[in-house]
């Protein structure tokens, strides 16, 4: 809240895919033993913070309701990623995750069940936010609120919609976003 002005001023994010974009995506990981960090990625992460953005995970977790694993496998993942970028200096400010499957939630990506929460729970401003992902489901959510979607990827076959920016690597994106749209 601006004293005296009776405008709250919410906070800008950027909403993180998870798996190929903050760490390789080696199919369904309940094991924090199989966290692989990108390149990159806690460089970005920081320069995020930087720029004064809150650093939220929105990540699809079906293997959950496939029975792959359970609920406190995901926390575990999460806590141990944490755990590592912060040795690195970095850090992320909140996780989302969907666990379901071929349900009727509101919250599988591209759903923006995730961003609705994160917005109402943390008094995001959404049009300062952005999104980041490697995936046309992260693009298509991005879309879905109204917000740029920055691909991180270099799959050649990418067929999702079409993206605000493409950057190889989610450092570049977060380099590019920072330089040329926040600025
Ligand atoms: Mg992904
Ligand atoms: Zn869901």
């Amino acid at each position: 809240m601006i004293e005296g002005s009776g405008i709250s001023v919410g906070r800008s994010a950027a909403f993180l895919d998870r798996d190929g974009t903050l760490m390789e995506d080696s199919g369904f990981i309940g094991d924090p033993a199989r966290i692989a960090i990108l390149p990159g990625v806690a460089d970005a992460l920081i320069a995020l913070a930087e720029a004064g953005f809150e650093r939220i995970v929105v990540t699809n977790q079906s293997g959950v309701a496939r029975g792959y694993f359970g609920e406190p496998d995901v926390v575990a993942v999460h806590r141990e990623l944490a755990r590592q970028l912060a040795q690195a200096g970095a850090s992320l400010d909140a996780f989302y995750y969907c666990a379901h499957f071929e349900s009727d939630c509101d919250c599988r990506k591209p759903a923006p069940g995730m961003i609705a929460r994160a917005v109402a729970e943390r008094d995001i401003d959404l049009t300062r936010s952005v999104v980041f992902g490697d995936r046309g489901s992260d693009i298509a959510l991005a879309a879905a609120v109204g917000i740029p979607g920055i691909l991180v990827n270099e799959m050649p076959a990418y067929a999702g919609p079409t993206p605000f920016h493409r950057a190889p690597t989610l450092r570049d994106g977060v380099r590019f976003f920072l330089d040329h749209v926040h600025a």
